[in-house]
């Protein structure tokens, strides 16, 4: 057994110092649904966690703003059920709502959120507890070691964003949903504070899949930010291999601003099927001043897909993909009139 470590900070300073103190081997944990799971399969080796719950204020939830604005520490299930989310932008509500289980939600922060790891079964089933390199290779886990899913089991797999190095999927539904919406993170560290939009948060794998995030390890996420446009033309459509709790094999968040049948606006991202949540901006343009026929929903679902480049098991998620886009397309339409 391995001992590790524990500190409660108390307000964001202390939680920053604590972090400094220890260095790289320090973990915040937030609700930690995801975290422990993954020290319980080795994958995660933190010597010291930094539980971040007691930090008051990093909770709320502002939607009288100017923006609307979720503090990390907000539950799930807490903004999920906001009513002016649910009211206002049923794309984030959805997002939320059609992930993982009711449980989990009840447990698990927003801000956690954004930083789950991929549920690559390579990269989880690896580890073990013997070593850190693990029965399969994986670049994500051990940089350099391989990468078993290449040319091996990758039904769940990306299509977009993939690279030589890693096809691992981005797992989360409520990022899909932050990006079709042009969110914000607000980060605190060492150095200060500072805002990322979320198109700049994920990073592609290219040769180094192991660096997934744009925030320094002492960092800490104290907020999402959200643009209050009109939303209520919006949805977050989910298609998983089985109705209860699983992650996305393809889902589409999108937002239309129409003109009668016609679409003035459209923003469309992507989730299940690329290594960062995909903003499907070729999708967009296709969609641009057009009428919005079911028919021509199916051809910009096919224009997101245009550069997907599957693998052995996975190149039903382009026509499934492209069928995700067109239906979200014609519920966000519909929610329109
Ligand atoms: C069985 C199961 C099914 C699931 N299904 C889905 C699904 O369908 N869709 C989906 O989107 N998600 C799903 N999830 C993932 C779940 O949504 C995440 O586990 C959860 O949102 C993470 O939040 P947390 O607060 O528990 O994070 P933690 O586990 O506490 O932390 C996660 C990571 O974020 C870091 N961290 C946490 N808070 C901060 C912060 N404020 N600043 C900086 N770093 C921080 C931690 O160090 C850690 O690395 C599922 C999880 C499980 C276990
Ligand atoms: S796809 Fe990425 S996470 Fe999965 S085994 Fe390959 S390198 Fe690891």
């Amino acid at each position: 057994m391995r001992a590790i470590d524990y500190t409660r900070a108390d307000s964001l300073e202390a939680a920053v110092e604590a972090f400094a103190a220890v260095g790289l081997d320090a973990r915040y944990i937030a609700g930690g649904t995801t975290l422990y799971d993954l020290m319980k399969l080795g994958v995660e080796r933190p010597a010291h966690l930094i539980d971040v719950t007691g930090i008051m204020g990093l909770d709320t939830i502002d939607t009288d703003g100017d923006v609307l604005r979720f503090g990390a520490l907000a539950l799930m299930s807490d903004v999920a059920y906001t009513p002016a989310v649910q009211e206002g932008y049923p794309i984030l509500s959805e997002s939320l709502l059609k992930a993982a289980s009711q449980q989990l939600r009840n447990m698990a922060t927003v801000g956690g959120n954004l930083l789950q790891r991929t549920r690559c079964p390579y990269f989880r089933n690896g580890a073990g507890s013997l070593s850190t390199v693990g029965v399969y290779p994986c670049n994500k886990r051990v940089p350099g070691s391989g990468c078993a899913a290449i040319g091996g089991l990758d039904r769940g797999h990306a299509i977009l964003g993939v690279s030589d190095a890693c096809i691992a999927v981005s797992p989360g539904d409520w990022p899909v949903a932050l990006t079709a919406m042009g969110a914000s993170v607000e980060i605190h560290g060492p150095a200060g504070t500072r805002t990322v939009p979320i198109s700049d948060f994920y990073r592609l794998p290219g040769d180094t899949p192991h660096l997934e995030f744009n925030i320094a390890p002492a960092e800490l996420i104290t907020a999402i930010t959200v643009p209050k446009a009109p939303s209520r033309s919006s949805t977050y459509h989910k298609i998983r291999d089985r109705e209860s709790f699983a992650f996305a094999v393809a889902s589409a968040a999108v937002v239309v601003e129409m003109e009668g049948a016609n679409v003035r606006t459209a923003r469309i991202a992507l989730g299940g099927v690329a290594t960062i949540p995909w903003r499907a901006q070729s999708a967009e343009e296709t969609l641009r001043g057009k009428q919005l026929t079911p028919e021509f929903a199916l051809e910009a679902g096919r224009a997101a897909f245009k550069d997907a480049r599957p693998g052995q098991h996975n190149a039903f998620k382009s026509d499934l993909g492209a069928r995700v886009v067109a239906d979200a397309l014609m519920i966000a339409a519909e929610r329109s009139a």
